[in-house]
């Protein structure tokens, strides 16, 4: 069976003060067994999150970005090692707002997949079109590319170590969802190129997840299709009661 992920992303939100009661908070919620939960939190974050949770495996810990290379002149950034001995046993790469405001491209991205794999570190690898690409009707091709050009290289047994989040630009942090159709038709596409790749028995073991204002109202719908295995979280992640809500939503 395919493993279940409720993946919170606070992006650049929390306080110290603020991100040790949303933690706390978790840690006091129930959800069930089979849904493994995921916080991305800033890289500030990481080594203090991990001290709260005291050693509880219920939570994951992710960060949220890192750098291609393993070390270097590169002023302000942190590789995917720094990462890992921070306490990270996931890293986001490739959302959005990444391509979007520090213009990763997809070879970009690539190279951060590679870097993350090298480092034992599982990469959330994300996806999504621009609405004038789905007005367009061209979605799936666009979210097929990214997906190629993203995996380039990456072999059979590393796929092992990759969670896939769609996420659709024009459902991200907008309060509009992608109706379960509209995001399953992605997912279903999604698993099948991968089924052509690696066969279908990899195929159906990596988790696909949607992102785009989920909140608890819709998650038990979207997390109802065949292809949805979770969802990558934003704004409803930075309320405890909020995200325990959706990881019960299976
Ligand atoms: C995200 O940042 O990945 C996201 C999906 O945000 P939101 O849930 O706020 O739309």
């Amino acid at each position: 069976m395919r493993r279940k992920i409720a993946a919170g992303n606070w992006k650049m939100n929390t306080s110290k003060h603020e991100a040790e009661s949303l933690i706390r908070e978790l840690l006091q919620g129930t959800w069930g067994d089979e849904v493994e939960m995921i916080v991305a939190v800033p890289f500030t974050h990481l080594a203090w999150v991990g001290e709260w949770l005291g050693g509880d495996a219920r939570i994951a810990v992710a960060a949220q970005n890192c750098h291609h290379m393993s070390h270097g002149a590169y002023t302000g950034e942190v590789s995917a090692s720094m990462v890992v001995e921070a306490g990270a046993k996931y890293v986001i790469l490739g959302h959005s707002e990444r391509r979007e405001y520090f213009d990763e491209s997809d070879d970009l991205v690539n190279s951060k997949i590679r870097a993350a794999l090298d480092n034992g570190l599982r990469a959330i690898f994300c996806l999504g079109e621009p609405l004038e690409i789905r007005q367009a009707d061209g979605h799936v091709e666009y979210v097929l590319n990214q997906l190629e050009r993203g995996l380039r290289g990456i072999s059979l047994e590393e796929m092992d170590q990759l969670v896939i989040a769609y996420e659709p630009i024009w459902a991200i942090g907008t309060g509009v969802t992608a109706s379960p159709d509209q995001a399953e038709e992605m997912h279903e596409a999604i698993r099948s190129r991968c089924t052509r790749w690696w066969g279908a028995r990899k195929a159906a073991a990596i988790p696909i997840l949607y992102g785009g204002s989920v909140k608890a109202s819709n998650a038990h719908e979207l997390f109802g299709q065949r292809n949805i295995d979770g969802g990558l979280i934003g704004g409803a992640s930075l309320d405890a009661k909020d995200f325990l809500e959706i990881a019960k939503s299976f």
